[in-house]
């Protein structure tokens, strides 16, 4: 367990990185990288779509309606944005907020990933059908998979994967709008129930040591960037 400066300190250097992305085309429409907000510290994360317009304004995720839903949905369970960690698969917006392209979301993934490695949360709540099936690695839909909760690796960690519908959705849909409420409800016996027994960490392999340093697996190198000098990370929002 990392301590809570580190965790943050390279929490932030890999934010730095994502900020001079040009990974995929949408970097040339963002007006800012959305990358993530709330607390570096939570054991409960959530991951919606993508940064909307307001997102893409303002460097924070669901600060729009979809938004104020989360944050009245977290309430009536008696949380609070400082209590949880909020990202998205993309973390710039796609034009029109139009759908996520594949080669969009493989570019970004990486940044989702190590999100989850740094945090280190126990419940993982997918929001709509983009992120359920990138973290669950299958096309099943979301009406599907909400409410039920599932042991899943997700990056190099063992979680509660617990897919829910989108609150854009159900912003708009009544009947959506009590299913994911009731959903919701489950959330505080998930995290009660702790992290699933975590994968074994293997002691480092030179040979794929080296074909990292070769640039034959994708490394973000959050180690060298975090020694880069830090400045405030404000548009983190970090608590
Ligand atoms: N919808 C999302 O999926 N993410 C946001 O940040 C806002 C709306």
């Amino acid at each position: 367990m990392r301590a809570a400066t580190e965790r943050r300190q390279l929490l932030k250097a890999v934010y730095d990185e994502a900020r001079e992305c040009t990974g995929c085309p949408l970097h040339r429409t963002r007006t800012t990288v959305v990358f993530g907000a709330g607390n570096a510290n939570a054991d409960l994360m959530f991951v919606g779509e993508a940064p909307g317009a307001n997102e893409d304004r303002m460097g924070l995720p669901f600060v729009g309606q979809a938004g104020k839903l989360l944050d009245k949905l977290l309430g009536e369970i008696g949380m609070a944005r400082g209590d949880v960690w909020i990202c998205n698969v993309l973390k710039c917006r796609p034009p029109d907020n139009r759908d996520p392209h594949p080669n969009e979301i493989e570019a970004c993934q990486e940044y989702l990933y190590k999100q989850v490695e740094l945090i280190e949360p126990t419940v993982i709540c997918t929001l709509g059908n983009f992120s359920t099936k990138l973290l669950r690695g299958d096309t099943t839909g979301i009406s599907r998979l909400h409410g039920h909760d599932e042991e899943r690796i997700v990056g190099p960690r063992a979680v509660r994967l617990y897919p829910l519908y989108h609150p854009a959705a159900a912003l708009y849909t009544p009947s959506m709008l009590e299913t994911l409420r009731s959903d919701f409800q489950r959330i505080s016996a998930l995290l009660a129930a702790g992290a699933p027994e975590q994968p074994v960490m293997l002691e480092p392999v030179p040979e794929i040591e080296e074909a990292v340093q070769d640039g034959e697996y994708p490394n973000l190198d959050v180690a060298d960037s975090a020694r880069t000098e830090l400045e405030p990370a404000a548009q983190l929002g970090l608590f």
